[in-house]
């Protein structure tokens, strides 16, 4: 695979989820604040966005809050544990973003806006990753996301799952479908990974100092997953196909990650992602 320039990791916000959800077995009741993030790869074809968090309305929205607290008054109090890391999102809320619209609040201090990128990639459509679809789909910006996902949500992907059809229905929208390994740019590659959502994506960046990166989306959302080889704990489809699919998608990851020496990046763990964070200029 061609390189990529450079790589920029934008954290647009945080959610607090239940740790049954991004691991199978996981305790329904133990929660973490998990980041929600994007990365930022500039390439000789411009800049390009792998996921795009969720939008102002979601994080204000009551409905929004009552699905992250499974359907319970939106007013119950939180059950806090302490959190240690930062950023420590406000504690009474279940999601948390940057002021205004978190996509442009991201961009910003790198001196760009949602015109100035060349291409969107949407791992799937949880309304924690394709939150940004409107403001893109109104900047002129081409949105890529597996066909299957596309198809998918066009039949009926349920609010309660996480689902919002905004995000799909976007006036606008330039669809840019993939159905397979696809390098959609110079040094970054699309890999199917299904299993979480019927058409979900991962995404392989290739940089010419730091070498392969895989960012695994929901495939895999803590370093947990990865450590012990557990799938993500929630297969929208539902059905033993799908954590099939689950179970191949981490073994492709994993097995991708050997073969290339990659940094391979979680989708929802805070201390990877400070880990990670950029130095000024991105990684190179
Ligand atoms: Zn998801």
């Amino acid at each position: 695979m061609a390189t990529a320039k450079r790589l920029f990791v934008l954290q647009y916000g945080a959610e607090r989820v239940s740790k049954a959800l991004s691991l199978v077995g996981g305790d329904p009741e133990h929660y973490y604040w998990e980041p929600l993030f994007g990365a930022l790869v500039e390439t000789d074809a411009g800049w390009v966005l792998f996921d795009t968090g969720m939008s102002r309305a979601n994080h204000e929205s009551a409905e929004v809050e009552r699905v992250y607290r499974g359907g319970e008054a939106a007013t119950e109090p939180l059950d806090e544990r302490p959190w240690h890391l930062r950023p420590s999102p406000p504690a009474d809320r279940c999601t948390w973003g940057l002021p205004g619209d978190p996509l442009v609040a991201a961009l910003a201090p790198l001196g760009l806006q949602p015109g100035d990128l060349s291409l969107a990639v949407v791992s799937h459509f949880h309304w924690d990753h394709s939150g940004g679809i409107a403001t893109l789909a109104a900047a002129g910006v081409p949105v890529a996301v597996h066909a299957d996902e596309l198809a998918w949500a066009r039949s009926g992907a349920p609010f309660d799952a996480g689902f919002d059809a905004r995000d799909w229905t976007a006036p606008g929208t330039q669809w840019q479908t993939v159905d397979a390994e696809t390098e959609v740019a110079p040094g970054v590659a699309l890999l199917p990974t299904p299993g979480h959502t019927p058409g979900h994506l991962s995404c392989w960046v290739t940089l010419p100092g730091t070498g392969s990166w895989i960012f695994t989306a929901d495939a895999t959302d803590l370093a947990q997953n990865l450590l012990d080889d557990v799938p993500c704990g929630s297969c929208a489809g539902g059905t033993a196909a799908d954590e099939q699919q689950a179970e191949e998608s981490l073994a492709l990851l994993l097995a991708r990650t050997r073969e290339t020496d990659a940094r391979l990046i979680p989708g929802h763990d805070q201390v990877v992602l400070n880990a990670i964070r950029h130095p000024p200029g991105g990684h190179r």
